[in-house]
């Protein structure tokens, strides 16, 4: 991404020692294990859909946004902003802005979506199809928030306050907001559609097969992406399943690797399109090694070109990620452990 493909900027200023504020971006950006350049006054920020330089100037400190239109340019402000907040409260109402950020009555990343079907081409799933003014939820991520209302309430959704944070309606009002993947989206963003697992325990379980009508929203889309590689090592469980089919899909015909995915049982098996190259295993969760050990077997093979994708529950991603690391086989950049679920 180059900072001159972007034209969306928007500048602000505070009245604050730069020292201080420098101080904590680079904590935070540390913090979160963010690759940042740091000129010693100036931070800049490649967040992936962006741009945010953090620039000492005189007694003020300057905070630029470059993004590629308005909605991702107000994404960036948010995470100024909520930078700011764990800084000291009220700091970011003292920002002043100027640049052409557009004014939103709600975050620019909801829509509100309908389910205008439901089916189970896959076993184990409900398939959603959502329809709405999606577009949004095809570029720059994988993945989005399915907004739930609470039963037999009305819904609230998330609004936004005057500094620019994401208001999310609390209490009675509180909506559910499970991450789910987008498994396919028409060109013209007129619908999407999402594979929940039904692994019985869940409120997404639930309402997922009774859908047909409902309202939902989405917030989105964000994380994930499509591995540029030639050889992909690709580990998963059944939660995975719609990011790994997609990914496979995508991937070119060239592409040679492994895929592993842990399934509770063995009619969970689904018909996946991969390129010839890539090797798909489905191995049973307590009958087989633990995808974990799996994924840990398979670091020793890895080399410096590859990439390497996990997604499976907390603890097991928690385990993979701190062996990749230990490691450090490969750039942050070719590496995805995601937890996707909490047991
Ligand atoms: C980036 C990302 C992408 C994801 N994509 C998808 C997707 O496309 N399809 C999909 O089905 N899921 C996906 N998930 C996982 C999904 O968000 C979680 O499983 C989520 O908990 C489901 O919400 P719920 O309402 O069913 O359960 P929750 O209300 O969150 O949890 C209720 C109970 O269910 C348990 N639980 C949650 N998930 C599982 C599970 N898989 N197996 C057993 N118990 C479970 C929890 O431990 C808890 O006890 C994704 C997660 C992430 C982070």
């Amino acid at each position: 991404m180059s900072f001159a493909a972007f034209p969306a900027l928007a500048r602000a200023t505070l009245a604050q020692d730069p020292a201080t504020i420098l101080d904590h971006f680079r904590a935070r950006l540390r913090a979160e294990d963010r690759t940042f350049e740091d000129r010693e006054t100036e931070l800049f920020v490649d967040t992936g859909i962006g741009f945010i330089t953090v620039r000492a100037e005189g007694d003020l400190v300057a905070l630029l946004l470059a993004a590629a239109d308005g909605n991702k340019a107000f994404i960036l402000r948010q995470a100024v902003v909520l930078h700011l907040d764990q800084l000291a409260p009220g700091l970011a109402e003292r920002l002043v802005w100027d640049g052409p950020l557009p004014e939103f009555n709600r975050p620019p990343t909801f829509r509100l979506a309908r389910v205008a079907a439901v089916s189970h081409p896959v076993p184990g799933f409900a398939r959603l199809r959502l329809v709405g003014d999606l577009a949004c939820m095809g570029v720059g991520g994988m993945h989005m928030r399915v907004l739930i209302p609470p039963d037999g309430r009305l819904p609230v959704w998330p609004g936004l306050d005057a500094a620019g944070r994401t208001v999310w309606p609390l209490g009675e009002d509180k909506l559910h907001d499970p991450v789910y993947t987008v498994r396919n989206i028409a060109s013209d963003g007129s619908w999407l559609e999402i594979d929940v697992f039904l692994h019985g325990q869940g409120r997404t379980c639930h309402w997922a097969p009774a859908a047909l009508g409902a309202e939902g929203g989405l917030m989105g889309p964000g994380g994930g992406g499509f591995p540029e590689t030639e050889r992909l090592f690709m580990f998963g469980d059944e939660t995975a399943l719609p990011a790994m089919a997609r990914i496979l899909e995508q991937a070119p015909a060239q592409m040679q690797g492994r895929v592993v995915i842990e399934i509770a049982r063995p009619d969970l098996r689904q018909a996946l399109h991969h390129p010839q190259g890539v090797v798909v295993d489905w191995v049973l969760r307590g009958e087989d090694a633990p995808l974990a050990d799996l994924a840990e077997a398979a670091m020793a093979g890895l080399g410096v070109e590859d990439y390497f994708w996990f997604a499976a529950e907390k603890a097991a991603a928690g385990r993979v990620r701190q062996e990749l690391r230990r490691r450090a086989v490969l750039p942050r950049n070719q590496c995805y452990v995601a937890a996707y679920w909490e047991a």
